[in-house]
């Protein structure tokens, strides 16, 4: 038996995998069980921050594992602590809760929402999200996710969740009740094809939440953690939310999410309301200690956003070169371009090639590349993209 069929005989069958079993990874680029090299614009779905084997990361890690990896939350850890300084000092908020996912950090969400609203408005409890977006996972995280195709078997869902169009506010203001509890969206869609919000749209709900004493919860899972060019993607909106969920790039890799929170919505939740074993261990903190440490220098953010630009400009060429490419858009290195044709055969006439390329939905392909990308390899990425967009 080969690896793979190995693999399909003792791991569940959730995934459609490309046949390639990946072993090392330097930089920008992944090498499989072969040898062969790939150029890798998927960073493990925008986690890899830093890239692969980024020598302060690493090192952290490795560190941090020879001295203690996990104790649980029954005491304080002096990672976790520096990590929650370092995310609140650098944001608008004043708490962080750590746990383990996106999916986890979306739960979070939704409870301390709920919590918030039991103490402070005792007849709210409704959550309004978007139609579109994606959320995670878990049964709370895929009820809030407004993409029926990832909800198919699992009903009853949890009550309680109600969702409208993304970018229509006026469907949202109808929607809006007595009852709404929170607004939760992505600022940047991702998973749903790479849709970004409308500033207006956003200011026009922050002024609705201020109103109507509804939380404002924002998705970062994917696009914070300097993706955009600015390390949340509030920042590149000017419109700040109340509550932020975080995830994949958080830790460069290492398994954690977070929850970030002003002192007032904090204090929805009392000891005892939420709680997670491995949530903000030392080993993941101290992963996420030195991926804040790189960001808040700001040289890989600024490349992010200057890289992000170039990326677009590529794009927008192999849009005028190639009529299959409906649409260029996204911020910062959370791009994607809509075809008119599925994105499954290029992407994998791009893997043969050399390339690591992932969809989000059906007809659009994803480019969310390490933050370290250079423009050497955003043109290495182009010509390979535009031979496999050459053969269809
Ligand atoms: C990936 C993702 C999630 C879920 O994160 P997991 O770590 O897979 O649970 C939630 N929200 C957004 C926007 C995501 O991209």
């Amino acid at each position: 038996m080969n690896t793979i069929e190995k693999g399909k005989s003792v791991v569940m069958n959730t995934y459609n995998r490309f046949p390639v079993v990946l072993e090392r990874g330097e930089g920008l680029y992944v090498y499989d069980e072969n040898g062969k090299r790939y150029l890798d614009f998927v960073a493990g779905i925008a986690v890899n921050t830093l890239g692969h084997g980024h020598p302060v990361l690493t090192k952290a890690v490795a560190e941090q594992a020879t001295k203690m990896m996990h104790v649980s939350n029954l005491y304080w850890t002096k990672p976790q602590i520096d990590l929650a300084e370092k995310l609140v000092q650098n944001s608008c908020f004043d708490k962080a809760f750590f746990c383990n996912s996106g999916a986890e950090a979306i739960e979070g969400a939704l409870k301390l929402a709920r919590k918030y609203a039991e103490k402070n408005h005792p007849e709210k409890h409704e959550i309004i999200s978007m139609e579109s977006s994606f959320h995670g996972r878990t049964l709370g995280a895929i009820t809030a996710t407004g993409q029926p195709k990832y909800q198919q078997g699992l009903k009853p869902l949890l009550p309680g969740i109600v969702h409208v169009a993304f970018n229509d506010f006026e469907a949202l203001e109808k929607a809006v009740s007595e009852k709404t509890a929170g607004i939760l969206l992505e600022p940047i869609q991702a998973e749903g094809g790479i849709i970004p919000a409308q500033k207006e749209y956003l200011q026009k709900i922050r002024k609705l939440c201020d109103e109507k004493n509804i939380l404002l919860m924002y998705d970062e899972v994917q696009c914070g953690m300097g993706r955009t060019g600015h390390l949340f993607a509030y920042e590149y909106y000017d419109v700040k939310p109340d509550i932020i969920a975080l995830a994949k790039g958080i830790a460069g890799g290492v398994p954690m999410g977070a929850l970030l929170a002003t002192d007032k919505v904090s204090d929805g939740f009392a000891p005892g309301d939420h709680a997670s074993t491995f949530g903000g261990n030392s080993l993941a903190s101290s992963a996420a200690c030195a991926v804040m440490d790189e960001l808040v220098k700001g040289s890989i953010i600024e490349n992010a956003k200057k890289q992000g630009l170039y990326l677009t400009e590529k794009l927008m060429e192999l849009k005028a070169k190639h009529e299959i490419i409906k649409d260029v858009r996204g911020v910062g290195l959370l791009q994607g371009i809509e075809l008119s044709v599925e994105a499954g055969p290029i992407i994998t006439s791009c893997i043969e090639k050399g390339l690591l390329l992932v969809g989000a939905g059906t007809h659009v392909i994803r480019f969310v590349p390490a933050l370290t990308v250079s423009k050497a390899e955003i043109d290495e990425c182009m010509t390979m993209l535009g031979e496999a967009l050459q053969e269809v």
